[in-house]
C-alpha cells in the first residue's frame, strides 16, 4: 500500500543527509513536508536574530522543495494539537522525523507517536542530528555518559567513523509522489514574515549569516577549499577578537540542521586525505567531537541544564545580583573587552568560542559570581547557534562546575583580549564611543588621565561606565569561594581529577596559554 506521509521538519532543516525524509519517500504517493511553529520552542526567549535565521532557513527549504514539485506546510500550535487534525484531514498513514535528544523533544515526540498510533499512523524516525547514535555511545560506556573528552574519543573510535551522509532526494525520487497544495497555499500554510509574527525588526542589523541549507553548503565549500587552513586548524590558535570570524561559523547551520554534522565530518575527511593534519581535540574533526561529547553528556546526565538535581555539577552558592546580570547582558560592565563581546553577540548573534570563554568566566567564577544558568538563558536568547546541550555543557565547563575543574585559572578581562588584539581594534568596532582611545588605555579606559579621556571624547563615569567590579580583588575572593564549594562536593561531583592535579591532556585554555607564552 502506498503511503500518505507527513515528513515533520523540526531541526534537520535540509534535504541532504536526511534519512527520515528518504524513508518518507519509500512507497509513498503523497508527501506533506510540515514545519510547526511550536510556542514551547519558539517563544519570547528566542531573540530576533534567531527568528530571522529560522525564517530564512524555512524559505530556503521551501525553495528546495518546490524544485521537487513539493511545498513546505507551516503551521502554528502545539504539535499534539496540530497533528490529530492533520492525520484526519490528509488521511495520513505515515509520519517521519529526525530523532532529537532534548528532553522536551523526547516527551513531545512520545506524545505525538502515541497520537499517531491512535490514528493508525506508522511512525519512523532516524538519527542524523549527531555523528553517532548517542544512546549507542552511552551503551558502549556501560550505560554511563563519558565524562571526559578522551573517553568519548575512545568510544567513537570503537564504533568506527560516523556513517557516510546520504544524498538529497532528486526529481526522479519524487516521480510518483505528489504534494497536494492549492492556490491558497501561501495564505494557509505559507512562511510568516517576522512582522506577521509580531516582531519589531527595527533593531535588526545586517544579516551576516543568512539561514538555510544553500548558504550552509556554500559556506562549507568555501572553507573546505582552503585545504591548508583546514589541515592546520588548531582551535586555540584562532582569535576571539578578530574583525572577521577566525573559525567556520557553521554552528548556526549545524544547530538548525541546515548542515548535517556527518556531511561536515566527511568533507573535512576528504580534505585531510593523504595530507598531514591537526588532530582532536584542537582540529576541526576535534570540534565536531566536542559537540558529540556534550550531546552524550546531555543525554546521560539528568537535569543537564540545571545546577540543582544535576548529579555531576558542583553546587555553588552563586549570588543573585540583578544589576550585575543586567550590566553584563547589556554590555555595561565597564570592561571594554567584555562589553565589546556582548555587543557583538547582541548585534550579530555569533561570537568566537574563546570570546564565549571570556564572558562566561567573567559572569560566573571569575568576577560577578552569578549562576551559569543565568548566562545560559542570555546565550539562548541571543545566539544564532543556541543549542540546548552545547549551551548547558559549555556553561558548566566555563564555570568550572562540571568537566573542567581548574577554577583557579581565571581569564583576565583586560589581558586576555590584548594577546590577540593589542590595539583594541575589535573594541573600537563594537564600542565606537571608545574608538579615539589610545591603545595604551583601550582595555582600561578608567586609567586614562582626564585630558586623554577628554581628547578621546569619552569620559569614564559619564559616557562609558566605570568597571562594575575590581577584577584584581574579586577574582581572588571568588577562587576562595570556589575552593569552599569544591570542599563541599560529594564524590559523585568529582568525577575526573582532583582539584589542582595537572591534567594528562591539556585543556583548550592550557594550550592557548602555552602557545601564546612561546610567541
Ligand atoms: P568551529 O570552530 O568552526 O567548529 C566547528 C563546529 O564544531 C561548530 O560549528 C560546532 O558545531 C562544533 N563545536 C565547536 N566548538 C564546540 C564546543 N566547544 N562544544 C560543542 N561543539 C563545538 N555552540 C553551539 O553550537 N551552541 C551553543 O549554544 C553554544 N553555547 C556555548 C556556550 C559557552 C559558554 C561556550 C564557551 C561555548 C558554547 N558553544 C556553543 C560552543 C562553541 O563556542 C561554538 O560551537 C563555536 O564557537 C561555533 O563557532 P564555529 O562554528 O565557527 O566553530
Amino acid at each position: 500500500m502506498a503511503h500518505i506521509c507527513i515528513h515533520w521538519f523540526r531541526k534537520g532543516l535540509r534535504l541532504h543527509d536526511n534519512p527520515a525524509l528518504i524513508a518518507a519517500l519509500r512507497d509513498c504517493k503523497e508527501l506533506y513536508p510540515v514545519f510547526i511553529l511550536d510556542p514551547y520552542v519558539y517563544n519570547a526567549r528566542v531573540g530576533l536574530n534567531y527568528w530571522r535565521f529560522l525564517i530564512g532557513a524555512l524559505k530556503d527549504l521551501d525553495c528546495s522543495l518546490r524544485k521537487l514539485n513539493s511545498r513546505l506546510f507551516v503551521l502554528k500550535g502545539k504539535p499534539e494539537d496540530v497533528f490529530p487534525e492533520l492525520f484526519i484531514k490528509w488521511k495520513v498513514t505515515q509520519l517521519t522525523y529526525e530523532y532529537d535528544t532534548e528532553p522536551y523533544s523526547l516527551s513531545r515526540d512520545k506524545t505525538v507517536t502515541a497520537l499517531a498510533q491512535n490514528h493508525g499512523v506508522r511512525v519512523i524516525y532516524k538519527i542524523s542530528h549527531t555523528l553517532y547514535d548517542i544512546d549507542r555511545l552511552i551503551e558502549e560506556n556501560d550505560g554511563k555518559p563519558p565524562l571526559t573528552y578522551n573517553r568519548l574519543r575512545e568510544l567513537a573510535k570503537k564504533l568506527g567513523p560516523p556513517k557516510k551522509p546520504i544524498p538529497s532526494p532528486t526529481s526522479a525520487d519524487m516521480k510518483d509522489i505528489k504534494t497536494p497544495f492549492s492556490d491558497k497555499h501561501e495564505a494557509k500554510y505559507g512562511i510568516p514574515t517576522l512582522e506577521e509574527l509580531g516582531l519589531n525588526t527595527t533593531s535588526l542589523g545586517e544579516e551576516l549569516f543568512p539561514g538555510g541549507e544553500q548558504e550552509a553548503l556554500r559556506r562549507l565549500d568555501e572553507h573546505m577549499k582552503q585545504t591548508g587552513w583546514v589541515c592546520s586548524f588548531e582551535k586555540p590558535q584562532t582569535s576571539p577578537n578578530s574583525l572577521s570570524p577566525s573559525t567556520t561559523v557553521l554552528s548556526p547551520y549545524v544547530t538548525f540542521g541546515c548542515l548535517s554534522a556527518r556531511t561536515f565530518w566527511w568533507r573535512i575527511a576528504e580534505v585531510y586525505q593523504g595530507k598531514k593534519h591537526s588532530d582532536p581535540p584542537v582540529s576541526l574533526h576535534g570540534q565536531l567531537l566536542w559537540r558529540e561529547f556534550f550531546y552524550t553528556a546531555s543525554v546521560g546526565i539528568p537535569n543537564f541544564n540545571k545546577m540543582e538535581g544535576n548529579p555531576v555539577c558542583t553546587q555553588v552558592d552563586w549570588d543573585t545580583k540583578a544589576e550585575y546580570l543586567a550590566a553584563w547582558r547589556e554590555a555595561r560592565t565597564g570592561y571594554p573587552f567584555i562589553d565589546a563581546i556582548m555587543t557583538q553577540l547582541r548585534q550579530e548573534g555569533w561570537i568566537h568560542h574563546l570570546a564565549r570563554h571570556a564572558v562566561a568566566c567573567f559572569l560566573t567564577r571569575g568576577d560577578l559570581w552569578i549562576s551559569w544558568e543565568e548566562g545560559q538563558k542570555v546565550f539562548e536568547e541571543l545566539l544564532l547557534d543556541g543549542d540546548w546541550a552545547l549551551n548547558a555543557g559549555n556553561w558548566q565547563w566555563l564555570s568550572a562546575s562540571t568537566f573542567f575543574h581548574q577554577f583557579f585559572r581565571v581569564y583576565s578581562p583586560v589581558a586576555f583580549g590584548k594577546k590577540t588584539d593589542k590595539y583594541g581594534d575589535y573594541i573600537k568596532k563594537y564600542i565606537p564611543r571608545l574608538k579615539k582611545y589610545p591603545a595604551e588605555y583601550i582595555y582600561e579606559p578608567w586609567k586614562a588621565p582626564r585630558c586623554v579621556q577628554q581628547a578621546a571624547g569619552c569620559i569614564v563615569g559619564k559616557d562609558y561606565p566605570y568597571p562594575i567590579v575590581k577584577h584584581e580583588v574579586v577574582h581572588k575572593k571568588n577562587i576562595q569561594r570556589m575552593k569552599e564549594a569544591y570542599a563541599r562536593r560529594s564524590p559523585a561531583q568529582s568525577p575526573v581529577k582532583k582539584q589542582g592535579v595537572k591534567r594528562s591532556t591539556p585543556s583548550i585554555l592550557d594550550m592557548f596559554q602555552k602557545k601564546r607564552k612561546t610567541e
